[in-house]
């Protein structure tokens, strides 16, 4: 069973990629994938790029030109949620797109035509992911000794919103909230992307999960935080989630 690892941004899937055993780089819609094996796994890595559409071109090439059969997304967000700070990580159990609104054909936040908005996560492949990320945050072997509200991180799991804008901005990011918060959606992240790649995985039933390390809380410090939160946490979080996963998936 091939399992693709989508990582959203370069640094993080650079240690993957070294530890890629026969690996093979293939060039298909303007994007590299390796393939190769990871603890006995087959799997294909690939960058989702940003944005939605982006990411949603990477899933579809992933299942039908690398038979992807089930997909996992490490990345980074911005925490909304009260109590989502910079360093934790968030698991996903659904996604939806917070800047889809049809109103007043469709309902605000539903997807025309697929008459939902939400869009779930696999329930177990998510629940590994869940373990693997408790597991490796509570891990020795990271080092964290930034300013990043270490030691307390915390692991979280919960919905997450999706956009194509980097919410940037203590007002942006109060008036997002309030608009969903009407309409019973409380993320406890934002980001660009997870919610294409849950509406694609929907859409050829294969099971999907993400994990998202806090990177920012989408205020106006966002854009200041991010870049050196990516090198110096983000990528080492998700090189240690992936490894912890791959040793838990069993063998088929
Ligand atoms: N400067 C970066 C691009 C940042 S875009 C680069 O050069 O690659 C932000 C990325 O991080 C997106 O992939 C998005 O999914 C995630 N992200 C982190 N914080 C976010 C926030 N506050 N709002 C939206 N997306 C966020």
């Amino acid at each position: 069973m091939t399992t693709a690892i989508l990582s959203a941004l370069a640094d993080e899937q650079r240690g993957l990629i070294e530890q890629l055993k026969n690996p093979i780089k293939m060039l298909r819609a303007g994007r590299e994938f390796w393939c190769g094996e990871l603890h006995g796994h087959p799997v294909v890595l690939a960058l989702s790029k940003i944005g939605k559409v982006a990411a949603a071109t990477t899933a579809t090439t992933l299942i039908e030109a690398f038979k992807a059969q089930r997909i996992v997304f490490t990345g980074v967000a911005g925490g909304l949620g009260a109590g989502v700070k910079v360093g934790d990580v968030v698991v996903a159990t659904e996604f939806f797109q917070h800047d889809m609104d049809a109103s007043p054909l469709f309902p605000r936040y539903e997807i025309p035509l697929y008459g939902r908005t939400l869009f779930p996560c696999d329930a177990h492949l998510s629940a590994l992911l869940l373990e693997a990320a408790q597991a490796s945050c509570t891990s020795p072997e990271i080092i964290f000794d930034l300013n990043y509200s270490a030691p307390q991180r915390a692991v979280h799991s919960g919905p997450m919103a999706s956009g194509d804008r980097f919410v940037s901005g203590a007002s942006e990011s109060v008036d997002l909230q309030a608009a969903l918060h009407a309409q019973g959606l409380v993320p406890l992240a934002v980001e660009m992307e997870g919610a294409a790649v849950a509406q694609v995985c929907f859409d050829y039933g294969i099971p999907f999960a993400a994990v998202r390390t806090i990177s920012d809380r989408a205020d106006d410090q966002a854009h200041v935080d991010f870049p050196r939160f990516v090198v110096e946490v983000a990528s080492v979080y998700a090189l240690a989630i992936v490894n912890e996963l791959m040793r838990m998936l069993p063998k088929k």
